[in-house]
């Protein structure tokens, strides 16, 4: 589908706080198409924990997580190694103005979200700052609209063929199949 590398780096997690909301910019990146979930700074096992269940019931198991890692340095690193930064922030230039360029690249993106205040850094080393509108909203929205528009919504499509339960669309009520029984259908 996409041939590039797509990260998410969530920075400024407060495990007193933040587990549900960081837990849900993990799962939306895994549900929209990234192919990683970095938490930098602090360690939260709880969260990846329920990133890895999500993964093993849902599929995408090769799906990278990480966490406690230095988030500047991780940005750092990654520039160095050809990848591109791209930071989520109501400040920077609208989506619709730069997501072409971005998709068009054939750069590995690290796409960084934050949850309180984002250092000034970040905003220098971003090599894109990406506002999804100009409006204060939330990191799960942002992350959400910005991978659809990357992907131009062919991720929510997608099937992970070592998923162990699908969902059979229904028009009411909930249908969840074993993944064997449903492509047998
Ligand atoms: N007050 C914080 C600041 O000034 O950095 C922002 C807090 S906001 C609740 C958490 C994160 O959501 C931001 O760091 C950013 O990644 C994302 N975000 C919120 N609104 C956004 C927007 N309009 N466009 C892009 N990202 C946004």
């Amino acid at each position: 589908m996409f041939t590039v590398k797509v990260y998410v780096l969530r920075l400024g997690h407060r495990p007193g706080r933040d587990k549900r909301i960081t837990t849900h910019v993990g799962l939306t990146a895994r549900a929209f198409g990234a192919d990683g979930f970095i938490l930098a700074d602090v360690s939260d096992e709880r969260v990846l924990e329920k990133l890895r269940e999500a993964c093993r019931r849902w599929g995408k198991r090769d799906f990278h997580l990480e966490c406690g890692v230095n988030g500047v340095k991780y940005i750092k690193e990654w520039r160095k190694a050809g990848g591109v930064a791209v930071h989520l922030t109501m400040y920077g230039l609208h989506l619709d103005d730069v997501v072409d360029e971005i998709g068009r690249s054939s750069k590995d993106i690290l796409v960084i979200v934050g949850a309180s205040k984002v250092p000034r850094i970040v905003y220098e080393l971003a090599d894109y700052n990406v506002a999804v509108g100009h409006q204060p909203h939330s990191e799960v929205a942002a992350l959400a609209v910005f991978l659809d528009r990357l992907f131009r919504g062919k991720e929510l499509h997608f099937i992970f063929p070592d998923a162990e339960l699908c969902i059979v669309p229904s028009p009411k009520g909930k249908k969840v199949a074993k993944c064997g029984e449903k492509k047998n259908k």
